[in-house]
């Protein structure tokens, strides 16, 4: 039998989002409040609108994540932002290996665990992100690297409570695609053998779907096994199609 695992939907802002966007906060925060879903709830702004995010947030269901950390403390470091610093604010979790970081920054496997080490040290959750491109599902490498990725990014001391899987296949990041759901459900339960292999309370560990969820298809894809949730870019934005997306909870 599995354990009941309390689900989270997660938005990522990505690096969207002026002091103007604070008023789709105030709104979830309402619309929450007014209708409040069977599942955990959490924005990831930029890093620019984290500390009003909180003050916003306060009190209510909504819990502020960032969008990365540093694998340092402290340090000198122009430019980067280090899990302590997060965690003084009031940050909850912070989203690390991100494909768009991996893509961007040469993040790989070793430096994403070893920002997720930080997040944990500091007391921070880590959203931890895997998923394969186009060419390797295609090549029916899907499976593999996925879990080369959990095994290189995931830090042995991973629990329930400070960490977090999100699966995000590359090729539906931002893209209007998504996987067949018997193909979600494939690799959602290869993820949850690995982690409950690997991990004591690895069968409580959440793992995520991420990659074009929107109002009209959260409902199937939050019914399949193993998806405890969802890591949504785009839809976040707008606080109607995020609580809509909530949808799938209530
Ligand atoms: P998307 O992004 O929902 O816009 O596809 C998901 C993500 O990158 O986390």
């Amino acid at each position: 039998s599995q354990p009941a695992i309390r689900p989270l939907v997660a938005g990522n802002w990505k690096m969207f989002g002026l002091r103007s966007a604070l008023a789709q906060i105030e709104r979830l925060r309402a619309l929450l409040a007014a209708n409040p879903p069977g599942a955990d709830c959490a924005i990831c702004p930029p890093f620019t609108l984290i500390d009003a995010a909180i003050k916003i947030t306060a009190g209510s269901a909504i819990a502020i994540g960032a969008q990365d950390c540093h694998s340092a403390d402290e340090g000198a470091h122009t430019g980067d932002i280090a899990a302590p610093m997060l965690a003084d604010l009031g940050v909850r979790h912070v989203i690390i290996g991100h494909s768009e970081r991996r893509t961007d920054h040469g993040e790989g496997d070793s430096l994403v665990m070893a920002k997720a080490c930080a997040a944990h040290k500091a007391g921070l959750s880590a959203i931890i992100c895997v998923g394969e491109t186009l060419a390797q599902r295609d090549a029916g490498a899907a499976l593999d690297i996925v879990i080369k990725q959990l095994e290189g990014s995931v830090p042995a001391k991973a629990n329930a409570a400070n960490s977090i899987i999100a699966y995000e296949p590359v090729w539906a990041i931002g893209t209007g695609r998504t996987p067949q759901t018997d193909d979600i459900a494939q690799m959602h339960q290869a993820i949850r053998s690995y982690l409950t292999n690997r991990f004591e309370d690895g069968g409580s560990m959440r793992i995520l779907y991420g990659g074009s969820v929107k109002p009209k298809n959260a409902g199937e894809l939050m019914s399949v096994a193993h998806v405890n949730g969802a890591l949504v870019g785009g839809a976040s934005l707008d606080s109607g199609d995020f609580n809509a997306i909530l949808d799938a909870y209530r």
